[in-house]
């Protein structure tokens, strides 16, 4: 009976010590990975812009007049709808670029996985806001449209309770469907939070392949040059196409521009090292 059990067990006992060597061997090459940030040979982000909602109140020439102040061939990325489960594959690829983003997240997701929240946070990514269930918020009245936009912000916020208050979320809005109203727009900016529409987006709520999406996106790209880019990390095509997209980025002489909150001290944080390693 014991020999029995011992038998029974030493097999267990082996894949639990697997186990965890193989999660501390992950821990350790995640780490060693994001230290290695700036590396030579990627794309990485070229600098850190501070973005004032009271100086930039409403930016993305798709919707308004004005958009963020960005040379010849800088890109500014942004990801919509999140968190989902290919939320991971996106981050892989962007650390892998040593690339950072802005992902306008939906609260009821982020309520959902407040681990992925915390870990897009940690990664030093900027986290803004897309409502609390992606609704038309211009087709169910004022008071419902602000409890969607507030509900959303709190859920982000909550998701990110007890980290660090420098990888808070930004004061970065951006409308489902890019559906405002003038009274909407007034609210967002009494928060003192700017919206943001986009410049360019892949289409990528169309199915499509990840090969199509690239052609097209590049395509987009190639004609604009420079702007904020809108992308959707639920989107598996997106999550898929993303690597091949960054290492275009990067062979054809393409920026990528973080954007955080200006006077926050992540911008503080985040645009020293990126001067020191000089890029
Ligand atoms: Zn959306």
């Amino acid at each position: 009976m014991n020999l029995q059990q011992r038998t029974q067990l030493t097999p267990t006992a082996k894949s639990t010590v697997l186990g965890a060597a193989l999660v501390i061997l992950l821990a350790l090459g995640a780490t060693a990975h994001a230290a290695d940030c700036p590396r030579p040979g990627t794309l990485g982000t070229s600098r850190v812009l501070a973005v004032d909602p009271a100086q930039y109140p409403r930016v993305g020439t798709k919707s308004f007049p004005q958009t963020l102040p960005l040379n010849d061939k800088e890109i500014v990325l942004t990801f919509d709808d999140g968190p989902a489960a290919t939320t991971s594959a996106v981050l892989k690829a962007l650390r892998d670029e040593c690339v950072h983003a802005t992902f306008f997240m939906v609260g009821k997701g982020a309520h959902e996985m407040p681990a992925m929240v915390k870990r897009v946070a940690a990664e030093g990514h900027t986290i803004g806001h897309h409502t609390w269930s992606h609704r038309y918020l211009a087709r169910i009245g004022f008071a419902a449209a602000k409890e969607e936009i507030d509900r959303g912000i709190d859920a982000e916020n909550a998701a990110l309770a007890g980290v660090p208050s420098r990888t808070r979320t930004a004061p970065f809005f951006r409308f489902p469907y890019f559906e405002s109203t003038p009274e909407l727009l007034n609210y967002i900016q009494s928060k003192h939070y700017a919206v943001f529409g986009a410049d360019f987006w892949a289409s990528d709520w169309e199915p499509m392949t990840p090969e199509v999406q690239l052609k097209l996106l590049i395509g987009r790209l190639e004609a604009i040059r420079k702007g904020i880019l809108l992308l959707h990390d639920p989107r598996a095509q997106t999550a898929a196409m993303l690597p091949a997209f960054l290492r275009y980025l990067r062979e054809h002489g393409y920026r990528v521009v973080h954007i955080v909150p200006a006077g926050s001290s992540t911008a503080a944080v985040k645009t020293d090292p990126i001067k020191q390693g000089g890029n």
